[in-house]
């Protein structure tokens, strides 16, 4: 018995020491502790209004894409107005037109280390009551409102600018570049494959590519206070999987035990209670957290700066910290649609549940949904996959064309700091990977809490004064692409 005291004691003194050091490294690097990151605009207001005006002509094109409704007129409409707006670009670049889906050639002195700047010209469908009516591309003071404002005619308007302004100095870029942009991103449509294909028989392999998917995030996470440069890096796996369950059916009068619907419903019940997913602090997550860890609240940082004795316990609380945070640590399920019998009287023979996976890094496609099929037969469900993209690999974040990011992101915007992080949603570059090793996600403009609700939801807007940033951005990466 004095044994197992002695060795309780013993663990509890280990571990009051460890979180001692613990509290003792979060004090010391707090004493050191940096500014807050703060966004800081170029402040020129003749570009800003140029750039918003340009940005509000083509929020006022209808460009919205879903699969199966396809509008062409109005993506030539969307060409000719950025063939007006852009006329250098037009005039100087080889445009290549993919069933809507562009691609612009700018040849450099050389071709063997190409990048891609690319952004789709598609926006989501519009739902409910806006402020500013979502094609209406409305200035006010402070913001452009409409559908694609933030997701992502701001960065198509902004390369296009960046080239349009390097061409009327007569400036030859020392790479080839590409501007891509295709028209059914927003469903994960054949846009953007197309494009990739017609590369890849060329034999280009892209050094860079530049996409939408991370930003310039204020606050990223509640107790994080500053602008970051969050860079997606690793982008999650996703599909839809239907799980549906069967019976004899019958009359709802006499109703037998385990109904499709009860079974479903336990099914549910018990993944939304306990993921079946493994939450893990993989390296790209770690290097997350440490670096914001700095600019933490005291619990916070004292967390994030310690994952090598906290590491555990953060896997465990971020769910209740933020949703997005929990979502980078694996897989992640949401159910989204279901059906039953058609009538209130009636059991129903088959009643389906559909869920949205994302697959993490730690448990990929194959591990996830041997995972999700195994639970669902016990109870007694059937699973059909629908549709299914496996995680994409990360970069090598001590190459050559991921630390060009970084440094332009630095030379460009001083005062903020970047960040790795995992992309929860997909975007277009995902194609891309096929042909090249380092596809960064990063918008160089400021996305607010107004721009994270707007993107896919209601008032879109984005703020004009960081129009100019993003300019400069694409600029900085291709002047860099010299040195
Ligand atoms: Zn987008």
């Amino acid at each position: 018995m004095i044994y197992v005291l002695y060795a309780l004691c013993a663990i509890v003194c280990v571990f009051v020491l460890l979180l001692l050091v613990a509290v003792l490294r979060t004090l010391v690097s707090r004493m050191k502790k940096k500014k807050t990151p703060r966004y800081v605009p170029v402040g020129d207001r003749e570009r800003e209004d140029e750039y918003a005006k340009k940005l509000s002509e083509m929020i006022k094109i209808d460009t919205v894409s879903t699969s199966g409704i396809d509008k062409p007129e109005r993506i030539y409409e969307f060409h000719a107005l950025l063939e007006k707006l852009f006329p250098l670009v037009h005039k100087n670049l080889e445009k290549t037109d993919i069933n809507g889906n562009l691609l612009f050639k700018w040849k450099g002195k050389k071709s063997d280390r190409p990048v891609v700047l690319m952004g789709h010209q598609d926006v989501v469908p519009v739902e409910g009551v806006w402020k500013h009516e979502p094609f209406s591309g409305d200035i006010d003071d402070s913001l452009v409102w409409g559908r694609g404002s933030a997701d992502t005619k701001c960065t198509v308007m902004a390369f296009f600018q960046a080239v349009e302004e390097l061409l009327s100095q007569g400036y030859v870029p020392e790479q080839d570049v590409y501007l891509s942009s295709s028209c059914t991103e927003e469903w994960a449509g054949p846009g953007c494959p197309s494009l990739v294909d017609y590369l890849k028989k060329r034999g280009v392999k892209p050094f860079l590519v530049c996409d939408e998917g991370g930003g310039i995030i204020e606050n990223p996470l509640s107790g994080v206070n500053g602008d970051f440069a969050v860079m997606g890096i690793i982008e999650k796996g996703m599909c839809g999987v239907k799980f549906t369950a069967k019976s004899t059916g019958g009359h709802a009068s006499a109703p037998t035990k385990n109904t499709p619907i009860a079974r479903l419903a336990r099914f549910v019940n018990d993944v939304e209670k306990k993921s079946p997913f493994k939450r893990e602090l993989i390296p790209e997550v770690r290097s997350f957290f440490n670096t914001i860890s700095e600019y933490s609240s005291f619990p916070l940082a004292l967390v994030f700066g310690n994952l090598w004795l906290f590491g555990g316990l953060l896997t465990k609380l971020m769910p209740l910290i933020s949703a997005q945070g929990a979502a980078m640590l694996g897989t992640s399920i949401c159910f989204t649609m279901q059906s039953g019998s058609d009538a209130f009287n009636v059991i129903p023979a088959e009643a389906s549940v559909t869920a949205n996976i994302r697959f993490g890094k730690n448990q990929g496609r194959e591990e996830s949904l041997k995972i999700i099929t195994d639970l669902a037969a016990k109870y007694g469900l059937e699973t059909e996959v629908l549709l299914a993209n496996d995680v994409m690999p990360s970069p090598d974040m001590n190459g050559e064309a991921f630390k060009l990011v970084k440094s332009v992101i630095k030379q460009t915007f001083p005062t903020i700091v970047s960040v790795p992080y995992v992309m929860t949603g997909g975007t277009d570059a995902r194609f891309y990977q096929e042909i090249c090793d380092t596809c960064v996600r990063f918008a160089p403009v400021l996305y607010g809490p107004a721009q994270m609700k707007g993107m896919h939801g209601i008032d879109e807007c984005l703020s004009v004064s960081c129009l100019p940033g993003a300019v400069d951005f694409y600029k900085n990466v291709i002047k860099a692409l010299g040195e």
